[in-house]
């Protein structure tokens, strides 16, 4: 088990990472991401904490325990004991960290769960999955994954053929690897990773063979540079003002890789558009990763309804019909997310020997709740008014008494003094509103794929059959 300081160190590995026109020499220590990277230090010495083993971890050898993020759950009991590792882990940081270790862990024990469809396909890159599930669960490695070509990518054919290619492909091979080249987007989590699975979960066309690889990189591989976006982390000034972009900005990162080498020991799949689809669909990985996300949205929604209430109890609003009506509402879609991870639980099924949660019930969750999250952040906006503007302008206005006398005049409510007011309103806009908050609007609706991806995902897995049926004895039966 890895502990908080070990996955500090392990950051220091000389990995290349520009921002704001600079590259930067050791990320545990830049103002854009040390703090983000200490939450996560955080979760590591929460799952390798003694008193946390039976919560955070199962039994990988007769010797060994490993992080329940890596777990392959054999029973619905499995699963559940799981989930409840995923929550535990999740509050560490409110469900705010999109993509969490356990995010692509839950993907890669899902292709390992899956590796009769990799056996099928090619028993050497099955092997190469099978030892690098063993190397990362033993060593809790944390990865981010690009499986999205950057926008503007276009098929090599048709008309568009002769085009500059933007996204990764493979330019070489030999005994050794492969060697690709080429941009991916989007590395949440990149520059806090150890690794990065690189693949292509778009379909692709014929003719783009050399996109449809499968393959896991070293964060710090020769010719890997990391593009961070702006850091919502920087230029915070106090986590009083800014608690949650201060500490929870996982960022993202375009990944651009200028020739860098894989070798076959790290090569899943190479040259074949049906198995990049395969290795999703046909195995538990994309089931598995998205169940860890709406674990992971629901301790979110927990939070941010609990922020709702309490914006109505300082403000005396819960008093009126209509404010109740909006929370009732937003209790009821956090119960119906709850619901729907018990409900994908209790409807799983056997895959060989494992458990995993059931597929349509999983994209039905997806489905709804990407709609859900802009809604559910315009009613907290909609409760809160300008309580989250009517601020002062950072935590210095209390060090200066002329300021924090009218401060004390122009905040108050009945249940809190004025600075707990503007430590709660400072709170709740950096969850809805501020920039950070922003970039997490986006996030909940594009993470699984535009609109029409979860949708499709619904359509496919749906027991048309049993509907068909339905009708088939209502038209019978008159
Ligand atoms: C904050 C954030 C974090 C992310 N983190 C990751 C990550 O860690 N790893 C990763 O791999 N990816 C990540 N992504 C990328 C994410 O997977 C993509 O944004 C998502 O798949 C949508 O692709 P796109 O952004 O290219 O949007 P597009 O596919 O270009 O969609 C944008 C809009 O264009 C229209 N459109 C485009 N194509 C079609 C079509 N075929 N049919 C109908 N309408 C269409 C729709 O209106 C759609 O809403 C992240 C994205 C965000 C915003």
């Amino acid at each position: 088990m890895k502990t908080g300081q070990q996955y500090r160190d392990s950051l220091k590995d000389g990995r290349t990472v520009y921002i704001d026109g600079k590259q930067v020499e050791d990320v545990t220590t830049h103002p854009a991401f040390c703090n983000a990277i200490d939450t996560v230090a955080r979760m590591y010495d929460f799952s390798s904490s003694p008193q946390n083993e039976r919560l955070m971890t199962c039994q990988n050898t007769d010797e060994d325990r490993i992080n329940r993020i890596w777990q392959l759950p054999k029973s619905y009991n499995d699963l559940v004991e799981r989930r409840k590792a995923l929550e535990a882990w999740g509050q560490l940081h409110a469900g705010f960290f999109g993509r969490s270790p356990d995010h692509v862990a839950s993907c890669i024990a899902g292709m390992y769960m899956g590796r009769d469809i990799f056996n099928a396909y090619d028993p050497k890159r099955a092997q190469a999955l099978g030892d690098y599930y063993h190397y990362a669960s033993s060593n809790d490695i944390f990865l981010s994954y690009v499986i999205i070509n950057p926008q503007g990518e276009l098929p090599a054919s048709g008309e568009t053929a002769g085009r500059r290619r933007l996204a990764a492909s493979i330019v070489d091979q030999d005994s050794s690897g492969i060697v690709i080249n080429g941009a991916k987007m989007l590395a949440s989590g990149g520059v806090m990773a150890h690794e990065v699975l690189v693949t292509c979960i778009q379909p692709l066309p014929v003719g783009d063979e050399a996109l449809a690889f499968s393959a896991v990189v070293p964060m710090n591989a020769p010719g890997l540079r990391i593009l961070s976006r702006k850091s919502y982390e920087t230029g915070t000034g106090s986590v009083f003002d800014y608690p949650m972009s201060s500490r929870f900005d996982e960022n993202d990162a375009v990944l651009v890789f200028e020739n860098v080498s894989i070798p076959w020991e790290r090569v899943f799949i190479i040259d074949n558009r049906e198995m990049c689809q395969k290795q999703f669909m046909a195995t538990p990985a994309h089931v598995y990763q998205n169940y860890q996300a709406m674990i992971r949205l629901k301790t979110k929604l927990l939070f941010l309804v609990g922020l709702a209430h309490r914006t109505t109890e300082i403000n005396c609003t819960a008093r009126f019909p209509q404010v109740r009506e909006i929370l009732g509402q937003l209790a009821a879609e956090v119960g119906m997310l709850d619901a729907m991870v018990a409900g994908m639980e209790a409807k799983g099924s056997e895959v060989g020997p494992y458990f995993i949660p059931d597929r349509h019930s999983l994209y039905a969750a997806q489905t709804l709740t990407q709609q859900l999250y802009p809604r559910f952040i315009e009613q907290l906006r909609n409760l809160a008014g300008g309580g989250v503007i009517m601020l002062p302008s950072s935590i210095k206005d209390f060090d200066n008494p002329e300021i924090m006398k009218w401060i004390n005049e122009s905040q108050s409510s009945p249940i809190v003094d004025a600075h707990d007011r503007v430590k709660f309103f400072k709170l709740m806009w950096d969850a809805i509103g501020s920039e950070f908050g922003s970039r997490h609007t986006q996030y909940e609706m594009f993470y699984a794929g535009a609109s029409y991806v979860p949708k499709n995902h619904s359509f496919r897995t749906f027991d048309w059959n049993g509907s068909a049926t339905r009708v088939d004895t209502m038209l019978a039966s008159y």
